[in-house]
Parts: structure tokens; sequence; C-alpha cells
């Protein structure tokens, strides 16, 4: 730990975390969102007790927990394919770490809490827009199934905070926020790497035996090979992790080293995206002009980081061990492959295993990318109706089908896709919507939603980011109100104009 005082940027050296004070948002305050899963199935909390003042400054930096001593944290990273350098917790804060009832080790971290040695030009803060966006998607991440950091709450203040925004070219004042975000652990590829590049090898292991130990049960602390193993339990998971987010068109945006999890899950949400017609060229960061971080290239980049993490674990292994985790890297493809014909198979309710299965994924995706279908909603549509309804061609409230069907080959496709289906004999095929249903989302965080909450978040009606996350709570299962439906409906048209970019 750093020991030198004061926020101010400045270059660390020879520690992994700096001591730093969050600035508390000033009021007033008032709590925009919290998630009732995370205050008491990960908290232990009441529901009651985020009604208060108090926890308003405990969710904001205004007040510690007891025992506290926040740190920032120390990490570098590949940006866009670049050594970085120095970046670091610029404007977060951990905690510390909260036993829970269950056992579970949760480490809470405030983010927009003000400067730290890491803020480089950065403010230290977060406004409302980009606040409300990290604490929706991380939740629903989580209902969706995706390994991901969780968000308690989400504090704003009139505090003015200034981003350029891209889309009127003019300089805003917007205000700022907090969220309160837990992770098991936020450790990234990025942490290895600043103690790799500056030479800091016996740091560079204390932090990995330290990684392992609480995050790696199954490896043995006194394994030679506990490096390789570790390796090979992140390219594992890191491959799984992205698989995920292809099966519910997830494009995160900035997959930099330093935005990837040490432990396999979605961290540092940023201008990410759902991808809404299909189209492997999606890409959600409007300052990602080359398409670096396209939805269609997240698997590479996978493989990409994981070079950089072996780099970062060079210094620690032996000759012979390097070998071995470029065997193990080149496994990467096939655990991918593996694992998102799994999932897609799912996705289309196909049980066993058939030699054109394969084909019969990639024909309706290729399908859905000339039509420019909806990704989502093509997948959730076919769990929704019997196949016989599918056999008639009957294609009644199912808008994403108006797109799809268009398609000349589309007949062709689903004749296949329903003589593959009753080859499933002893499945019924009530049974086949139910476990489509549970894989294939109805709602998903589409942009359009996060700004029409954004946009009221942002005059104090805090009421669609609660339903928001409400309905998300529950993405796979059909809700009846109105507000419900219309977020399964076809995009309002001006979601077309929107546009994301990295400033937040
Ligand atoms: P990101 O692209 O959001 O992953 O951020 C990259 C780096 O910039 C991290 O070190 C962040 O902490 C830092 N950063 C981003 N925004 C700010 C800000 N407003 N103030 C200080 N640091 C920031
Ligand atoms: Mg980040
Ligand atoms: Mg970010």
């Amino acid at each position: 730990i750093d020991e030198v005082d004061g926020n101010f940027a400045r270059s660390v050296k020879h520690c992994i975390f700096s001591k730093s004070n969050p600035t508390p948002l000033k009021d007033p305050l008032r709590l925009a969102a919290i998630s009732k899963d995370v205050i008491e199935g990960i908290l232990d909390l009441d529901m009651a007790v985020t009604q208060s003042d108090d926890f308003l400054h405990y969710a904001s930096g205004g007040r510690l927990p007891l025992g506290s001593v926040p740190l920032a944290h120390r990490y570098g990273g590949h940006q866009f394919g670049y050594w970085a350098g120095q970046l670091g917790d610029g404007r977060a804060h951990s905690l510390g770490q909260y036993t829970n009832r269950k056992g579970e080790v949760w480490e809470l971290q405030l983010k927009g809490s003000g400067k730290t040695p890491y803020s480089r030009s950065g403010d230290g803060r977060a406004v409302i827009r980009s606040s409300v966006r990290e604490f929706l998607c991380s939740e629903a991440m989580h209902f969706l199934g995706v390994p991901t950091s969780r968000a308690a709450s989400l504090v704003v203040s009139d505090e003015p905070v200034i981003r350029d925004q891209f889309y009127n070219g003019n300089v805003k004042t917007e205000r700022g926020a907090v969220v309160l975000r837990l992770a098991k652990s936020w450790f990234r590829i990025g942490s290895l790497e600043i103690l790799a590049q500056s030479g800091e090898i016996e740091l560079l292991r204390k932090l990995l035996n330290f990684v392992i130990d609480e995050h790696f049960s199954s490896i043995n602390s006194d394994d030679p090979d506990k490096y390789l193993v570790f390796y090979s339990t992140v390219v594992n998971e890191t491959a799984h992790l992205i698989a995920q987010w292809m099966s519910v068109g997830f494009a995160h945006g900035v997959c930099n080293t330093d935005n990837f999890s040490l432990l396999s899950i979605t961290i540092d949400y940023g201008p990410f995206g759902f991808m809404e017609s299909y189209n492997p060229n999606f890409v959600p960061n409007t300052s990602d002009d080359e398409g670096r971080y396209s939805i269609g290239a997240q698997a590479n980049v996978g493989l990409v980081n994981l070079e950089k993490l072996l780099m970062a674990l060079s210094p620690v292994l032996s000759k012979k061990q390097h070998k071995e985790a470029k065997i193990i890297l080149k496994g990467y493809v096939d655990i991918y492959q593996i694992r998102i014909h799994q999932l897609f198979k799912a996705k289309l309710g196909l049980l066993g295993e058939e030699e054109d299965d394969g084909y019969l994924i990639a024909f309706l995706l290729k399908m859905m990318e000339d039509t420019k279908s909806d990704f989502t909603m093509v997948f959730r549509q076919l769990s929704e109706v019997p196949a016989q309804q599918l056999h008639n061609r009957n294609f009644t409230q199912m808008w994403a089908f108006e797109d799809l069907s268009s398609h000349k080959l589309f007949s062709d496709w689903l004749s296949k896709y329903l003589l593959r289906l009753s080859r499933q004999q002893n499945n019924s095929d009530l049974d086949r919507q139910h476990r489509m249903k549970n894989v294939n989302p109805r709602y998903v965080l589409r942009n359009w939603m996060a700004e029409s909450a954004i946009s009221k978040a942002e005059i104090n009606d805090f009421s669609e980011v609660e339903l928001l996350y409400h309905i998300l709570s529950f993405p796979f299962v059909t809700q009846e109100t109105a507000e419900e439906a219309s977020y399964a409906a076809r995009p309002p048209l001006w979601a077309k104009r929107l546009k994301i970019s990295c400033s937040s």
C-alpha cells in the first residue's frame, strides 16, 4: 500500500493500492436506484435502511463503514492495442470486503467518488447517464445469468460535472452520481500487467498468490504449476464469458485489458450495447471508429487479451511452463467454439447433437443479418409459439419475424428446423418452449430504454429506472403490463439515432 498522502495524480510504484479518501458528493443527495437483490441477498440489509439519510452518505462517500480504509487500485492496461502505462482506479474507491451470511466475500466499491492518485487528467466523477447505465446493466446481466459485477445503489447529486457530449458538440454541464458496486474481486489483467511491465516481480508473485488463494480454491498453493493452472482457468472462463456475451447479444464496447477481470466477470460498464438488428459489425461505442471492439470481434479480442495476460505472467513462469501456457492459449478457440455452439443450440431448443446443427444455427444468423432482424426477439418469439404455428407459417404477433420471414430462404430453414425438432421424439413441444424461454430473454437493456429512463432521471424522476430494474430482474418472464409489453415491442424509430460514446 502506497502511503503517500493526498489524491493528487502521480506515478505510483511498488504497490498495489494507494490509500485514498473519497470526496463526498455534495448535498442534496437523492437515491436514484436501489437493487433489492443486492441489498437483501448480498449485503444482508433491510430495504428500509436504504431510505435513510445515513444510507445516502454511506453510498456516496460521505461516511465510511466502520473499519474501512478506502483504497484506489493501481493497474495498467493495453488500450486499443497499445500499452497505456499506469491507469488505476481514477474515480473509484474500494471500501473493503464484506463477508455475508452465506459466507460469500464481496468487495465494495464506490464509483464516481472523487479523485485518486490515478485520476490523471480526470475529475474523479461520473455523470448520471453513465451511472444509470452501469447500475441497470450490471443488474440486468446478473439476471440474464452472465457473470458480472453487481450494483447496490445509485445516488445522484446536484454537483455539476462537465463532459463534452459529442451529439451536440457543445460542452454540457451534467450532474455527478455515485454507484455502489460489488464484485468478488476487482482485479484485472491490467493489475498484473503493471507489475510485470515495471519489473516489480516480487509484488507480481505476491498479488498472484493472493488472487489464487482468495479466488481459485481448486488451485493448491504448493503446486509448482499453480500459475499455469491459474492461466488455464482464466483462459477457460474468459472463453465462456465471451460466449455468454454473444448469446445475449452483448457488446462490452471497451475490451481493453484494464477492463478484463481476472475472475472472468463482466466489469466496467461504459459504452456497452445490446445488439438489436443482428450484425456482427455492431459497434456500441461511437468513439471506436475502427470497430476494434465490434460484437463480432469480441471472441478474438479475448484471445488477444489473454496473450497480454500471458506476457504479464512470463516473469514467474519457467521456460517449460511458458511453452505449456502457449499451448493452453491455443486451446482458447476450441473452448470458445464448443461453448458458443452449446449456447446457440440451447437457444434453438436443440437436444443431442446432429451433424447439421452448426449449419442450422449459422444459416439462421445469416438470414438475420441479411434482413436486419432483431436478435433478441427472433429467438424469443421462436420460444413463445408452438411448433404447429410455425409449421403453418403463421407469424401473427411475431414482429421480429416480419423481417426475418422476408428472406427468400427462410421457409427452407424453418422446414429444416421443424424437422430437426420433430426428431426429438421423447420431448414435447411445450417442454421445448419452456427450455427456450429460459435461455432466450424477452427483455434486454436496449439503449433506447436506458436513454428514456436517463432523461427522466436527469430531472429527478427515477420511476423509469425502477421500472426497468424490475423488468430486467425477470428477463425470461413475460410480464403483462402495457409498459412491459412496449419493452418487448419493436424499438421506437428514434432509437436508431442514439449514439453512445466513451465520455462518462
Ligand atoms: P475506462 O475507459 O472507463 O475503463 O477508464 C480508463 C481509465 O480512466 C481508468 O483508469 C479510469 O479510472 C480513468 N477514468 C475514467 N474517467 C475518469 C474520470 N472522470 N476521472 C478520473 N479518472 C477517470
Ligand atoms: Mg475501466
Ligand atoms: Mg469505464
